[in-house]
């Protein structure tokens, strides 16, 4: 576990020890699940990014956020927010104020995902995606899928990405199994979010928290549920270019974090005025 912004606890699968990143993935982080009590709910006040994109996805709880360039707006269970950070901006994520009072069942997933050197520096950007535009497709076989990004089922996302990512969100009955297609090259993980499934040729069931790699010569993941299965799956094509990070700024040389540091310091990257 770690603490994060004012004090909350998450779980990092990722980065974990040596695995620095699961290229183009930075970090991912689970928030909860818990139930707050009224006044508990904690958040990450304001705080700087540059150089790649964050991705929240909210399951339960309600947050706000607020940047540098007089953006703001809510986060509802469902919702994603796709962020890209790109130059640079600072925001705060907090939990919404009358969730904050009330309290009650907070559960989401943050996901970094780097981006391309050519596109570091590119002006930042919001896709917030209300819950009910993202496409939904279940099946007569006991699989439901939510697609954040990429395709399954029949199904595109809605979302655009800087390179080609694949997020998905199974519900899988226990006994049932999907076959979902992978292109070619991709570094793809499974994180169980609640259950117990098997993946692909792996001899062991993975469980709630735990994630599962997957090499990338292969062309499909099969995922068959235990239990009642819900799974993230999360691929993308590795960029393969150096990587410097420090804290909140993933650059590819040094200088550039050097650079990062003092933009941030100087104010260049703005400020949140409420
Ligand atoms: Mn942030």
């Amino acid at each position: 576990m770690t603490l994060e912004g004012e004090g909350f606890l998450v779980h990092r699968p990722l980065p974990q020890g040596n695995l620095r990143q699961f290229d183009p993935f930075l970090l991912l982080d689970e928030m909860g699940p818990m139930e707050l009590a009224p006044g508990e709910a904690k958040g990450a006040p304001d705080h700087p990014h540059r150089g790649f994109e964050t991705v929240t996805y909210m399951l339960a709880g309600r947050f706000e956020h607020r940047d540098s360039q007089g953006n703001s707006g809510r986060l509802e269970p469902g919702d994603v927010q796709w962020m890209t950070a790109g130059a640079g901006v600072i925001h705060s994520e907090m939990p919404e104020k009358e969730f904050a009072r009330t309290g009650g069942r907070m559960h989401g997933f943050q996901l970094w995902v780097n981006l391309p050197k050519k596109d570091k520096m590119a002006r930042p950007k919001y896709q917030d995606v209300r819950a009910e535009k993202i496409p939904v497709v279940e099946n007569k076989d006991g699989v439901k899928v939510r697609v954040i990004a990429g395709e399954a089922l029949g199904a595109k996302a809605v979302i655009d990405t800087h390179t080609p990512i694949m997020y998905l969100h199974f519900t899988i009955k226990a006994g049932a199994r999907v076959a979902q297609p992978v292109p070619k090259n991709y570094n793809v993980f499974a994180y169980v979010v609640e259950g117990e499934g098997a993946f692909s040729t792996a001899k062991r069931v993975a469980k709630r928290g735990q994630m599962v790699m997957f090499g990338n010569d292969g062309d499909e993941v099969e995922i068959t549920a235990k239990t009642d299965l819900d799974v993230l799956l999360i691929g993308g094509l590795p960029l393969n270019e150096p990587m410097a990070r420090y804290g909140p700024f993933v650059m590819n040389t040094k200088e550039e974090i050097q650079q990062a540091i003092e933009d941030y310091q100087s104010g260049r990257m703005g400020k949140i005025i409420v």
